[in-house]
């Protein structure tokens, strides 16, 4: 095996690119990666950019020398356009091809179109890239834009409200389900967090379904609810969820779900591809079931494991999922997988602003969740690795 090329240049490519130096493959690394830019840290774009004074730069997730010191070529602002999986190479725009021995897809995702009437006006805006978190962060720091209405109570849509509102901003959050962050958290967590958030101004509406976006002269107005009710909205921010960049496993016919399907060694329905990140859908320990996982610790636990495997190395130890948020303040912190549980035991807690959840299924403990104590998750994360 001489070559090994990876698609996508995230923290799951540049993770297992250096996993598999450090697993001893001396053959050549080749990252292709669509943005033109060294890659960066997406955590932030939502978070310390968009309250920031000056425009920030995107924080790279390695310094430039990586690359030379670990003998890797990068290319940037080269998207693959296809697979060809009968000759080995990728098709780059521009139709340049590249052969490789091993490939690794690391594609990671998109926002999820939310297709309603008025979603291409100006001030509309999804998150996922430096360009979206910087056009975001300019709309916020225009003081004639003072109402923004955030559809989607997920994590990002969280953390946008949260930038929103310590900007001074009217912050409106419009969410289909009856809570926040339902996908990933429990209820008392998010209960917890949304009800603090409210003290601090910003407005929650549940069970609230968006059906337009309105706009005067091309520019959003606000938008309209099924009842009918309108809301107006100088800034409109869409957050509702994330479609993984699977179409070229799709077109090059490997098995794909909701994500590209992967084997416990994140190696896809052809044994010389792999998915890892964002993009790949894997059988989870915990759940037993095929799910795809949004974060950062999934993405680079996923790469290890890829590059372990293909070096023919022992897997690293499997840590369970988890994530982190800052909100309005409070860091909020899962760890495990919140779904299955029958039984939530709150802990105890030395003050108000701090909560730790235990979520059960029968006896065992399948997840915790914490908000202001930053220094359990580890200690959560070794707990429930002995369950
Ligand atoms: C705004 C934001 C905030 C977040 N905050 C947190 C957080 O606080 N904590 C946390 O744990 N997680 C957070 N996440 C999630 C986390 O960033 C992702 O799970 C992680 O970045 C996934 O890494 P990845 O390498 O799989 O994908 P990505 O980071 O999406 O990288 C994939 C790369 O592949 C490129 N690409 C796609 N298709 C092609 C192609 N055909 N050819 C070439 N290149 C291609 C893409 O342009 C992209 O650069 C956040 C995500 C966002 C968007």
């Amino acid at each position: 095996m001489q070559k090994i090329v990876i698609v996508g240049a995230g923290i799951a490519s540049l993770t297992a690119a250096e996993a598999l130096r450090q697993n001893g493959f001396e053959g050549k690394i080749t990252i292709l990666g669509e943005e033109n830019t060294l890659p960066y840290q997406r955590p932030p774009l939502s978070k310390a950019y968009l309250t920031s004074d000056e425009l920030p730069s995107p924080t790279p997730i390695r310094s430039p020398n990586f690359f030379r010191d670990n003998n890797i070529e990068f290319e940037q602002g080269c998207e693959v356009t296809a697979l060809d999986r009968t000759a080995k190479q990728v098709v780059i725009q521009g139709g340049r091809k590249v052969q490789y021995d091993i490939l690794i897809l690391a594609t990671g995702a998109r926002p999820r179109p939310i297709d309603l009437p008025g979603e291409n006006s100006k001030n509309v805006f999804y998150l996922r890239n430096f360009d979206h978190s910087a056009a975001l962060r300019n709309a916020l720091s225009a003081p004639e834009h003072k109402k923004v209405a955030i559809l989607g109570a997920g994590v990002i849509g969280l953390e946008v409200a949260s930038a929103a509102n310590l900007l001074g901003k009217q912050v409106s959050v419009f969410e289909a389900s009856s809570r926040a962050m339902c996908r990933v958290a429990s209820p008392l967590t998010t209960n917890f967090v949304t009800n603090r958030m409210a003290l601090d101004g910003v407005s929650f509406c549940f069970n609230a379904c968006v059906n337009q976006i309105l706009s005067e002269e091309d520019r959003v107005s606000g938008i309209r609810l099924s009842d009918g009710t309108t809301k107006p909205a100088d800034v409109v921010v869409i957050g509702i969820g994330a479609v993984p960049n699977a179409e070229l496993a799709q077109d090059a016919n490997l098995s794909c779900d909701g994500g590209i399907l992967v084997d416990s060694n994140m190696c896809s329905s052809d044994p010389d591809i792999f998915a890892i990140g964002d993009c790949a859908k894997a059988v989870n320990l915990s759940t037993n079931t095929p799910i795809r996982i949004e974060t950062i610790h999934n993405a680079m636990l996923q790469a290890q494991i890829a590059a372990a495997h293909i070096c023919g190395k022992p897997s690293p130890p499997i840590s369970p999922p988890r994530f982190w948020s800052d909100l309005n303040g409070m860091k909020v912190q899962c760890v495990g997988i919140a779904t299955g549980y029958d039984r939530i035991q709150q802990r105890p807690t030395e003050n108000d602003n701090a909560r730790e959840f235990w979520l059960f299924s029968g006896d065992r403990m399948i997840a915790a969740e914490t908000v202001n104590l930053p220094t359990r998750q580890s200690k959560l994360s070794e707990a429930l690795s002995e369950r």
